[in-house]
Protein backbone atom coordinates (compact mmCIF):
# COMPACT_ATOMS: atom_id res chain seq x y z
CA UNK A 1 0.00 0.00 0.00
CA UNK A 2 1.12 3.40 -0.79
CA UNK A 3 1.24 5.05 2.79
CA UNK A 4 2.35 7.85 1.79
CA UNK A 5 -0.35 8.84 -1.27
CA UNK A 6 -3.47 7.88 1.61
CA UNK A 7 -1.77 10.29 4.07
CA UNK A 8 -1.82 13.17 1.40
CA UNK A 9 -4.96 12.77 0.47
CA UNK A 10 -6.44 12.15 4.02
CA UNK A 11 -4.45 15.47 4.60
CA UNK A 12 -6.61 17.51 1.79
CA UNK A 13 -9.87 16.11 3.49
CA UNK A 14 -12.07 18.45 4.93
CA UNK A 15 -12.75 15.81 7.64
CA UNK A 16 -9.52 16.27 8.52
CA UNK A 17 -8.17 18.11 10.96
CA UNK A 18 -4.24 18.18 12.58
CA UNK A 19 -3.26 21.54 13.66
CA UNK A 20 -6.48 22.21 16.44
CA UNK A 21 -9.30 24.59 15.74
CA UNK A 22 -7.73 27.98 16.91
CA UNK A 23 -9.27 27.51 20.80
CA UNK A 24 -6.37 27.84 22.65
CA UNK A 25 -7.28 30.91 24.64
CA UNK A 26 -10.50 29.01 25.34
CA UNK A 27 -9.87 25.94 26.66
CA UNK A 28 -6.41 27.87 28.48
CA UNK A 29 -8.37 27.80 31.93
CA UNK A 30 -9.75 24.24 31.81
CA UNK A 31 -6.03 22.72 30.99
CA UNK A 32 -4.43 25.21 33.81
CA UNK A 33 -6.74 24.17 36.31
CA UNK A 34 -6.62 20.56 35.80
CA UNK A 35 -3.14 20.15 34.78
CA UNK A 36 -0.78 22.45 36.35
CA UNK A 37 0.63 23.02 39.89
CA UNK A 38 1.92 26.30 41.92
CA UNK A 39 4.01 23.88 43.73
CA UNK A 40 6.24 22.48 40.70
CA UNK A 41 6.16 25.88 39.42
CA UNK A 42 8.14 27.33 42.57
CA UNK A 43 10.34 24.14 42.62
CA UNK A 44 11.25 24.97 38.92
CA UNK A 45 12.23 28.81 39.95
CA UNK A 46 13.97 27.82 43.04
CA UNK A 47 16.17 25.03 41.59
CA UNK A 48 13.97 21.72 41.42
CA UNK A 49 14.61 21.23 45.23
CA UNK A 50 12.26 21.76 48.50
CA UNK A 51 13.18 21.55 51.87
CA UNK A 52 10.06 20.50 54.43
CA UNK A 53 11.13 19.43 57.41
CA UNK A 54 13.18 16.15 57.73
CA UNK A 55 12.16 15.81 54.12
CA UNK A 56 14.25 17.10 50.68
CA UNK A 57 12.21 16.73 47.77
CA UNK A 58 14.71 16.79 44.64
CA UNK A 59 13.46 17.25 41.37
CA UNK A 60 14.86 16.17 37.81
CA UNK A 61 15.69 19.16 35.83
CA UNK A 62 13.38 17.87 32.85
CA UNK A 63 9.98 15.98 33.68
CA UNK A 64 6.51 15.53 33.07
CA UNK A 65 4.57 16.47 30.09
CA UNK A 66 5.92 16.68 26.94
CA UNK A 67 5.34 19.23 24.03
CA UNK A 68 3.82 17.01 22.15
CA UNK A 69 1.82 15.40 25.35
CA UNK A 70 0.41 19.00 26.07
CA UNK A 71 -0.21 19.90 22.41
CA UNK A 72 -2.35 16.33 22.39
CA UNK A 73 -4.10 17.35 25.13
CA UNK A 74 -4.99 20.54 24.22
CA UNK A 75 -6.30 19.68 20.91
CA UNK A 76 -8.44 17.09 22.51
CA UNK A 77 -10.23 19.54 24.48
CA UNK A 78 -10.33 22.26 21.33
CA UNK A 79 -12.09 19.04 19.64
CA UNK A 80 -15.13 19.29 22.31
CA UNK A 81 -15.38 23.01 22.34
CA UNK A 82 -15.60 22.51 18.49
CA UNK A 83 -17.97 19.59 18.32
CA UNK A 84 -20.12 20.06 21.60
CA UNK A 85 -23.04 17.97 20.11
CA UNK A 86 -20.99 14.97 18.10
CA UNK A 87 -20.25 11.75 19.68
CA UNK A 88 -16.29 12.14 20.21
CA UNK A 89 -13.72 9.07 20.34
CA UNK A 90 -10.46 8.14 20.77
CA UNK A 91 -8.93 5.26 19.38
CA UNK A 92 -6.67 4.77 22.57
CA UNK A 93 -5.94 6.72 25.93
CA UNK A 94 -4.90 9.89 24.19
CA UNK A 95 -1.76 9.61 26.06
CA UNK A 96 -0.75 6.93 28.82
CA UNK A 97 -2.26 8.81 32.00
CA UNK A 98 -4.99 7.76 34.41
CA UNK A 99 -6.10 11.16 35.42
CA UNK A 100 -6.09 12.83 32.03
CA UNK A 101 -7.82 10.07 30.05
CA UNK A 102 -10.48 10.09 33.48
CA UNK A 103 -10.94 13.93 32.95
CA UNK A 104 -11.59 13.20 29.15
CA UNK A 105 -14.03 10.53 29.84
CA UNK A 106 -16.06 13.28 32.22
CA UNK A 107 -16.25 15.15 29.14
CA UNK A 108 -17.68 12.50 27.27
CA UNK A 109 -15.15 11.35 25.21
CA UNK A 110 -15.29 7.74 24.46
CA UNK A 111 -13.03 5.16 24.16
CA UNK A 112 -12.80 2.61 21.12
CA UNK A 113 -13.26 -0.75 23.25
CA UNK A 114 -10.86 -3.22 23.17
CA UNK A 115 -11.00 -6.99 23.33
CA UNK A 116 -8.05 -9.34 23.11
CA UNK A 117 -5.94 -6.67 21.74
CA UNK A 118 -8.48 -6.08 19.05
CA UNK A 119 -10.10 -3.04 18.86
CA UNK A 120 -14.04 -2.56 17.55
CA UNK A 121 -15.22 0.23 15.84
CA UNK A 122 -18.32 -1.40 15.21
CA UNK A 123 -19.97 1.42 17.49
CA UNK A 124 -18.00 4.25 15.59
CA UNK A 125 -20.72 5.66 13.32
CA UNK A 126 -20.46 8.54 9.94
CA UNK A 127 -20.41 12.32 11.35
CA UNK A 128 -18.70 11.26 14.44
CA UNK A 129 -15.44 12.82 15.64
CA UNK A 130 -12.59 10.75 15.87
CA UNK A 131 -9.38 11.67 17.95
CA UNK A 132 -6.22 9.93 17.24
CA UNK A 133 -3.47 10.01 20.17
CA UNK A 134 -0.03 11.28 20.59
CA UNK A 135 1.48 7.92 19.69
CA UNK A 136 -0.64 7.82 16.51
CA UNK A 137 -2.70 5.26 14.69
CA UNK A 138 -2.17 3.01 12.37
CA UNK A 139 -2.84 3.54 8.90
CA UNK A 140 -5.51 1.06 8.27
CA UNK A 141 -7.33 2.86 11.64
CA UNK A 142 -7.18 5.78 9.87
CA UNK A 143 -8.48 4.22 6.74
CA UNK A 144 -11.44 2.60 8.16
CA UNK A 145 -12.16 6.23 9.84
CA UNK A 146 -11.95 7.95 6.83
CA UNK A 147 -14.07 5.22 4.73
CA UNK A 148 -16.84 5.49 7.88
CA UNK A 149 -17.26 9.11 6.93
CA UNK A 150 -15.78 10.42 10.24
CA UNK A 151 -14.39 13.48 11.52
CA UNK A 152 -11.01 12.48 12.16
CA UNK A 153 -8.56 14.92 14.62
CA UNK A 154 -5.15 13.44 14.29
CA UNK A 155 -2.72 14.78 17.38
CA UNK A 156 -0.13 12.09 16.71
CA UNK A 157 3.21 13.72 17.93
CA UNK A 158 5.26 15.35 14.97
CA UNK A 159 8.01 13.13 16.31
CA UNK A 160 6.41 10.16 15.87
CA UNK A 161 5.61 10.87 12.40
CA UNK A 162 9.36 11.74 11.49
CA UNK A 163 9.59 8.07 12.27
CA UNK A 164 7.09 7.24 10.14
CA UNK A 165 8.67 9.46 7.02
CA UNK A 166 11.72 7.47 7.83
CA UNK A 167 10.33 4.08 7.70
CA UNK A 168 8.17 5.07 4.51
CA UNK A 169 12.02 6.18 3.13
CA UNK A 170 13.37 2.38 3.81
CA UNK A 171 10.14 1.20 2.46
CA UNK A 172 10.60 3.40 -0.78
CA UNK A 173 14.37 2.55 -1.42
CA UNK A 174 13.38 -1.96 -0.55
CA UNK A 175 15.65 -1.64 3.05
CA UNK A 176 14.19 -3.13 5.87
CA UNK A 177 13.19 -1.22 9.03
CA UNK A 178 14.49 -2.43 12.31
CA UNK A 179 12.11 -0.93 14.49
CA UNK A 180 13.62 -0.95 18.14
CA UNK A 181 10.36 -1.04 20.35
CA UNK A 182 7.86 -2.94 21.97
CA UNK A 183 5.93 -4.95 19.60
CA UNK A 184 2.37 -4.45 21.02
CA UNK A 185 3.16 -0.83 21.82
CA UNK A 186 0.82 1.13 20.10
CA UNK A 187 3.44 3.55 18.57
CA UNK A 188 5.17 0.55 17.45
CA UNK A 189 2.11 -0.51 15.92
CA UNK A 190 1.34 2.72 13.62
CA UNK A 191 4.92 2.86 12.85
CA UNK A 192 4.75 -0.87 11.85
CA UNK A 193 2.23 0.01 9.75
CA UNK A 194 3.59 2.76 7.83
CA UNK A 195 6.62 -0.03 6.94
CA UNK A 196 7.10 -2.30 4.06
CA UNK A 197 8.79 -4.95 5.66
CA UNK A 198 10.02 -4.79 9.18
CA UNK A 199 11.24 -6.53 11.87
CA UNK A 200 11.25 -5.24 15.60
CA UNK A 201 13.89 -5.86 18.02
CA UNK A 202 12.95 -5.41 21.64
CA UNK A 203 16.27 -4.58 23.26
CA UNK A 204 20.03 -5.38 22.87
CA UNK A 205 19.84 -9.15 23.12
CA UNK A 206 17.30 -9.52 20.56
CA UNK A 207 19.69 -7.32 17.81
CA UNK A 208 22.47 -9.43 18.69
CA UNK A 209 20.01 -12.12 17.55
CA UNK A 210 19.48 -10.59 14.62
CA UNK A 211 23.41 -9.08 13.94
CA UNK A 212 24.57 -12.69 14.68
CA UNK A 213 22.41 -14.03 11.62
CA UNK A 214 23.07 -11.75 9.23
CA UNK A 215 26.65 -12.83 10.00
CA UNK A 216 25.79 -16.72 9.27
CA UNK A 217 25.31 -18.02 12.80
CA UNK A 218 22.06 -17.87 13.06
CA UNK A 219 19.21 -21.00 13.00
CA UNK A 220 16.72 -20.02 10.28
CA UNK A 221 13.66 -22.07 11.98
CA UNK A 222 14.89 -20.70 15.08
CA UNK A 223 14.91 -17.00 13.79
CA UNK A 224 11.11 -17.22 12.34
CA UNK A 225 9.81 -18.56 15.92
CA UNK A 226 11.60 -15.87 17.75
CA UNK A 227 10.44 -13.00 15.78
CA UNK A 228 6.94 -14.70 14.13
CA UNK A 229 5.02 -12.13 16.17
CA UNK A 230 7.48 -9.04 15.49
CA UNK A 231 7.72 -8.80 11.30
CA UNK A 232 5.73 -8.26 8.08
CA UNK A 233 4.43 -10.80 6.83
CA UNK A 234 6.55 -13.57 4.80
CA UNK A 235 9.55 -11.94 6.45
CA UNK A 236 12.14 -14.28 4.98
CA UNK A 237 15.09 -13.07 7.14
CA UNK A 238 17.96 -14.77 4.44
CA UNK A 239 16.12 -12.21 1.88
CA UNK A 240 15.16 -8.85 3.79
CA UNK A 241 18.24 -8.71 5.76
CA UNK A 242 20.82 -7.87 3.83
CA UNK A 243 19.80 -3.77 3.26
CA UNK A 244 18.71 -2.32 6.82
CA UNK A 245 17.74 1.29 8.92
CA UNK A 246 17.34 1.63 12.11
CA UNK A 247 14.20 3.13 13.44
CA UNK A 248 12.45 3.64 16.87
CA UNK A 249 9.44 3.80 19.34
CA UNK A 250 10.45 7.42 20.19
CA UNK A 251 10.41 6.48 24.11
CA UNK A 252 12.41 3.68 24.17
CA UNK A 253 15.89 4.13 26.25
CA UNK A 254 18.59 6.75 23.92
CA UNK A 255 21.61 4.94 24.49
CA UNK A 256 20.01 1.60 23.48
CA UNK A 257 18.76 2.91 20.61
CA UNK A 258 22.23 4.69 19.46
CA UNK A 259 23.89 1.14 20.54
CA UNK A 260 21.53 -1.03 17.94
CA UNK A 261 21.99 1.11 15.49
CA UNK A 262 26.18 0.94 16.17
CA UNK A 263 25.36 -3.09 16.28
CA UNK A 264 23.92 -3.25 13.17
CA UNK A 265 26.48 -0.88 11.12
CA UNK A 266 29.00 -2.99 12.67
CA UNK A 267 27.23 -5.74 11.27
CA UNK A 268 26.87 -4.47 7.87
CA UNK A 269 30.69 -3.22 7.80
CA UNK A 270 32.01 -6.87 8.67
CA UNK A 271 29.70 -8.90 6.16
CA UNK A 272 29.33 -6.40 3.12
CA UNK A 273 33.10 -3.99 3.89
CA UNK A 274 33.38 -0.28 4.11
CA UNK A 275 32.68 0.45 0.37
CA UNK A 276 29.47 -0.95 0.29
CA UNK A 277 28.31 -0.37 3.43
CA UNK A 278 26.04 2.70 2.43
CA UNK A 279 24.17 0.33 0.31
CA UNK A 280 23.23 -2.34 3.14
CA UNK A 281 22.91 0.30 6.42
CA UNK A 282 21.23 3.86 7.03
CA UNK A 283 20.26 5.63 9.65
CA UNK A 284 18.23 8.47 10.89
CA UNK A 285 18.02 10.09 14.56
CA UNK A 286 14.84 9.71 15.38
CA UNK A 287 15.03 9.74 19.35
CA UNK A 288 12.66 12.90 20.36
CA UNK A 289 14.13 15.41 22.54
CA UNK A 290 11.87 15.39 24.66
CA UNK A 291 12.64 11.14 25.75
CA UNK A 292 16.36 12.58 25.71
CA UNK A 293 16.14 15.50 28.17
CA UNK A 294 14.17 13.42 30.95
CA UNK A 295 16.59 10.38 30.37
CA UNK A 296 19.25 12.66 30.88
CA UNK A 297 17.78 14.39 33.95
CA UNK A 298 17.35 11.55 35.66
CA UNK A 299 20.97 10.26 34.84
CA UNK A 300 21.65 13.75 36.47
CA UNK A 301 19.72 13.32 39.38
CA UNK A 302 20.44 9.73 40.66
CA UNK A 303 24.35 11.35 40.95
CA UNK A 304 23.22 12.83 43.71
CA UNK A 305 23.10 11.18 46.97
CA UNK A 306 19.46 10.05 47.20
CA UNK A 307 17.66 7.52 49.79
CA UNK A 308 14.88 6.75 47.48
CA UNK A 309 13.07 7.81 43.96
CA UNK A 310 9.25 8.37 43.46
CA UNK A 311 9.24 7.41 39.36
CA UNK A 312 5.32 9.07 38.54
CA UNK A 313 3.88 7.91 35.12
CA UNK A 314 1.34 5.49 33.98
CA UNK A 315 2.35 1.85 33.76
CA UNK A 316 1.91 0.88 30.38
CA UNK A 317 3.83 4.28 30.15
CA UNK A 318 7.01 2.88 27.91
CA UNK A 319 9.40 6.45 29.01
CA UNK A 320 8.34 6.35 32.62
CA UNK A 321 8.85 2.56 32.93
CA UNK A 322 12.72 3.37 30.84
CA UNK A 323 13.14 6.09 33.38
CA UNK A 324 12.51 3.55 36.59
CA UNK A 325 14.59 1.29 34.71
CA UNK A 326 17.72 4.16 34.83
CA UNK A 327 16.99 4.84 38.60
CA UNK A 328 17.12 0.58 39.20
CA UNK A 329 20.26 0.34 37.12
CA UNK A 330 22.05 2.48 39.78
CA UNK A 331 21.19 0.70 42.77
CA UNK A 332 18.22 2.85 43.98
CA UNK A 333 15.38 2.01 45.67
CA UNK A 334 12.94 3.58 42.90
CA UNK A 335 9.14 3.23 43.35
CA UNK A 336 7.06 3.64 40.27
CA UNK A 337 3.44 4.69 40.68
CA UNK A 338 0.88 5.90 38.73
CA UNK A 339 -1.57 7.95 40.79
CA UNK A 340 -0.85 9.92 44.11
CA UNK A 341 -3.11 7.79 45.58
CA UNK A 342 -0.58 4.75 45.54
CA UNK A 343 1.03 6.59 48.63
CA UNK A 344 -0.67 5.90 52.07
CA UNK A 345 -3.08 5.87 53.90
CA UNK A 346 -0.23 5.12 56.63
CA UNK A 347 3.53 4.90 55.84
CA UNK A 348 3.00 2.26 53.02
CA UNK A 349 3.44 2.56 49.21
CA UNK A 350 1.73 0.67 46.34
CA UNK A 351 4.12 0.57 43.64
CA UNK A 352 5.18 -1.64 40.45
CA UNK A 353 8.98 -3.09 40.70
CA UNK A 354 10.11 -3.39 37.08
CA UNK A 355 8.06 -6.83 35.24
CA UNK A 356 6.18 -7.42 38.06
CA UNK A 357 2.89 -6.71 39.13
CA UNK A 358 2.29 -4.34 41.90
CA UNK A 359 3.46 -4.94 45.57
CA UNK A 360 3.05 -3.12 48.45
CA UNK A 361 5.61 -2.06 51.24
CA UNK A 362 5.10 -0.66 54.39
CA UNK A 363 7.02 1.15 55.99
CA UNK A 364 7.70 3.12 53.48
CA UNK A 365 9.64 6.12 54.18
CA UNK A 366 12.83 5.63 56.56
CA UNK A 367 13.20 7.54 59.60
CA UNK A 368 15.46 10.22 59.71
CA UNK A 369 16.46 13.00 57.19
CA UNK A 370 15.48 11.87 54.11
CA UNK A 371 16.17 12.96 50.02
CA UNK A 372 13.72 12.22 48.04
CA UNK A 373 14.13 12.09 44.03
CA UNK A 374 11.52 13.07 41.57
CA UNK A 375 10.88 12.38 38.05
CA UNK A 376 7.67 11.91 36.02
CA UNK A 377 6.92 10.39 32.38
CA UNK A 378 5.79 12.55 29.69
CA UNK A 379 2.49 12.23 30.01
CA UNK A 380 2.21 12.99 34.03
CA UNK A 381 0.52 16.35 34.62
CA UNK A 382 2.46 18.60 37.19
CA UNK A 383 -0.58 18.44 39.14
CA UNK A 384 -0.27 15.11 39.83
CA UNK A 385 3.53 15.51 40.66
CA UNK A 386 2.17 18.14 43.12
CA UNK A 387 0.08 15.45 44.60
CA UNK A 388 2.54 12.84 44.88
CA UNK A 389 5.17 15.75 47.29
CA UNK A 390 2.14 16.78 49.17
CA UNK A 391 1.53 13.08 50.03
CA UNK A 392 4.62 12.84 50.80
CA UNK A 393 5.58 15.94 52.89
CA UNK A 394 2.41 14.57 55.12
CA UNK A 395 4.42 10.91 55.63
CA UNK A 396 7.24 12.65 57.07
CA UNK A 397 5.23 14.84 59.09
CA UNK A 398 3.71 12.29 60.29
CA UNK A 399 7.05 9.62 60.87
S1 LIG B 1 7.58 11.82 24.23
FE1 LIG B 1 8.41 12.75 22.36
S2 LIG B 1 7.41 11.64 20.69
FE2 LIG B 1 6.23 11.22 22.55
S3 LIG B 1 4.63 12.78 22.53
FE3 LIG B 1 6.33 13.61 23.74
S4 LIG B 1 7.54 14.85 22.28
FE4 LIG B 1 6.20 13.47 21.11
Amino acid sequence: MDTRAFKRSLHHSDRYNRRGFGLGNEVAGSLEQAYQSNLVASLRENGHELQRGRLTVLLAEAFGFCWGVERAVAMAYETRRHYPKERIWITNEIIHNPSVNDNLRQMGVQFISVDQGVKDFSDVASGDVVILPAFGATVQEMQLLNERGCHIVDTTCPWVSKVWNAVEKHKKHQITSIIHGKVKHEETLATSSFAGTYLVVLDLKEAQLVCDYILGKGDREAFLARFAKACSPDFDPDRDLIRVGVANQTTMLKSETEEIGRMFERTMLQRFGPIELNDHFVAFNTICDATQERQDAIFALVDKPLDLMVVIGGYNSSNTTHLQEIAVSRGIRSYHIDTPERIGPGNRILHKPLNQESIMEDPFLPAGHIRVGITSGASTPDRVVEDVIERLIGLSEAG
